[in-house]
Parts: C-alpha cells; sequence; structure tokens
C-alpha cells in the first residue's frame, strides 16, 4: 500500500495511492498517524485522479526532530573526508564502531515536488543528499535488531538537503542541515510489506545528470541495527521517521564542489518508492 498526505479542493486529506491507475482514494482519517496506527483496512471515498491532488510529505508535521544516520555508505564517507568538509574515516559494525546519528527539526520539512530554499545570505555550499528513510509503525524501547523490522511502517525519499559551510563552521551538523525546506520528503510512503528495503537502487539527478548511484545493500549500517542503536534507552514512537544516509556522489565530492544553484532541480529516486523532485531558489 502507498499512502500520501495531499490537498485537494483546499482541504488537507490522507489518501492510498495507486500508481498504476494513476488515482488516489482518500481515506476516512484526519492525518497520517491514524493510518499508521490502524488496526485493520479503512474504509476509501471515491477516487480521486492523482495529477488532480497537490502532494505534501507523507508526514507534514512530523511529533518530533527527524533522526539521521551520517556516513552509512564507504564511499560517501571517503568522498566526505577528502571534501575536506569533514575528517573522520569510515568504519562499519565489524570494526567495533558506532553510527553517526544527528537530527534535523521537523519545521525542514516539505512536500515532494516544492521549492527548496537556498538562503543565499547563510551560505554558499548548499548540497543535495538522497536517503532511504524509515517510518516506524509501532514504538519501542530498546528494541533488539532481531525485532526490529516489525516496528517499521513503511518508506518514504527524503533530501537531506545540507549546507556544507555551515556544518564545518559550527563544529556540528545540526545548523547547515535544519534550515527551512531543508528536507523534501515523499512522494508518498510505501509500506513494508511491499518494500526489499535490503536492495533499493538511489539514483539522483541534479539538471538531468546522474550523480548518486548505488544500492542500499552497501548500507554500513543496516536497518535494524540503526533502529536497535536509536531505541536504546529512547522510546521510538509511531510516525518518527530516520534517514538511513546517502551514497557517494554529493556536490561536495566533486573537484571543485558541485553546490546548487538557483533554478537548479534535483530528481531523486529510490528502487519502487517512486520519486521527488525539487527546484531550488
Ligand atoms: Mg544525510
Amino acid at each position: 500500500m502507498r499512502v500520501a498526505s495531499f490537498r485537494y479542493r483546499g482541504q488537507w486529506r490522507v489518501g492510498r495511492v495507486e500508481p498504476e491507475s494513476e488515482r488516489v482514494l482518500p481515506l476516512a482519517v484526519h492525518d497520517m498517524l491514524e493510518v499508521i496506527g490502524a488496526t485493520g483496512p479503512l474504509p476509501v471515498e471515491a477516487p480521486l485522479p492523482l495529477g488532480e491532488v497537490e502532494l505534501a510529505a507523507p508526514i507534514p508535521h512530523p511529533a518530533r526532530n527527524l533522526f539521521c544516520v551520517g556516513k552509512n555508505y564507504r564511499e560517501h564517507a571517503a568522498e566526505f573526508a577528502a571534501s575536506g568538509y569533514d575528517t573522520a574515516t569510515p568504519a562499519g559494525p565489524g570494526d567495533g564502531a558506532y553510527p553517526a546519528v544527528f537530527t534535523k527539526p521537523g519545521t525542514c520539512v516539505v512536500g515532494p515536488y516544492d521549492r527548496v530554499e537556498l538562503h543565499a545570505s547563510l551560505t554558499q555550499a548548499v548540497d543535495y543528499e538522497a536517503e532511504l528513510a524509515v517510518v516506524i509503525g509501532k514504538g519501542g524501547r530498546d528494541i533488539p535488531a532481531e525485532r526490529a523490522m516489525a516496528h517499521v511502517f513503511g518508506y518514504t525519499i527524503i533530501n537531506d538537503v545540507s549546507a556544507r559551510d555551515r556544518q564545518k563552521n559550527h563544529q556540528q551538523w545540526f545548523l547547515g542541515k535544519s534550515l527551512d525546506t531543508f528536507a523534501p520528503m515523499g512522494p508518498w510512503i510505501t509500506t513494508a510489506d511491499e518494500v526489499n528495503e535490503r536492495d533499493l537502487t538511489v539514483s539522483t539527478w541534479v539538471n538531468g545528470e546522474l550523480r548518486q548511484h548505488a544500492s542500499t545493500a552497501d548500507l554500513i549500517f543496516d536497518i535494524p541495527h540503526i533502529i536497535a542503536t536509536i531505541s536504546a534507552g529512547l522510546t521510538l514512537q509511531p510516525g518518527d521517521i530516520i534517514a538511513t544516509g546517502t551514497p557517494a556522489g554529493v556536490g561536495a565530492g566533486f573537484t571543485p564542489p558541485k553546490f546548487l544553484r538557483a533554478g537548479d532541480t534535483v530528481r531523486i529516486s529510490i528502487g519502487n518508492l517512486g520519486t521527488i523532485s525539487n527546484t531550488f531558489g
């Protein structure tokens, strides 16, 4: 099942998307959390043409910060270290290493086709990061990796937009990654039963030029490991969102760097999760 948040004739709704027939079936709920918490099938209303609704982020106003994993693909960790914006070297679970986890406030979330602000007075180094995002269904604390997948409702796409100069200048990632509009998300949530999260192709194009192309099979810390790590002593809640990290090919990895400019469009596709496309300016 694919579930989207959308606006139709001025009203915000949640509905089941059928991409093949280009329809969306509105659900009799107030928001996505009700869908996540539902224990049985939800009644649907008369279908609407998908092309006539305005898709929002599937969870437009997350209750808490987005959890994000940094440097979770080896090639990206290497390019990031080489860029001068960071110095850490890649390591994995077998090395006794721990994943880097940070957060972005829910206020930076925008829809799958919304404009992203370049904040030109604050930064000259805005970059894209295509990421598979996990949506938590059943909350819990101290979730063991073996049972972690039972806590996943589904998956969506996030662009973890990042101001590299602010990441570097403030010696911490929060300010550089938390500017308004810096988390385009969508186009909908695909439920876990329809996703092989262990092998999804992640692709990013900037103005049509392929920049990132990798598989989630290359994650250093896999999703069960990430959920176990974050939920250790910290209660995860239904609707929490975890972005799992970006593969190689970000703008900072090029020499010279290819940071985003006004008018650039970043398009991200992940496996069978759909596509988001955002113009910067
Ligand atoms: Mg990231």
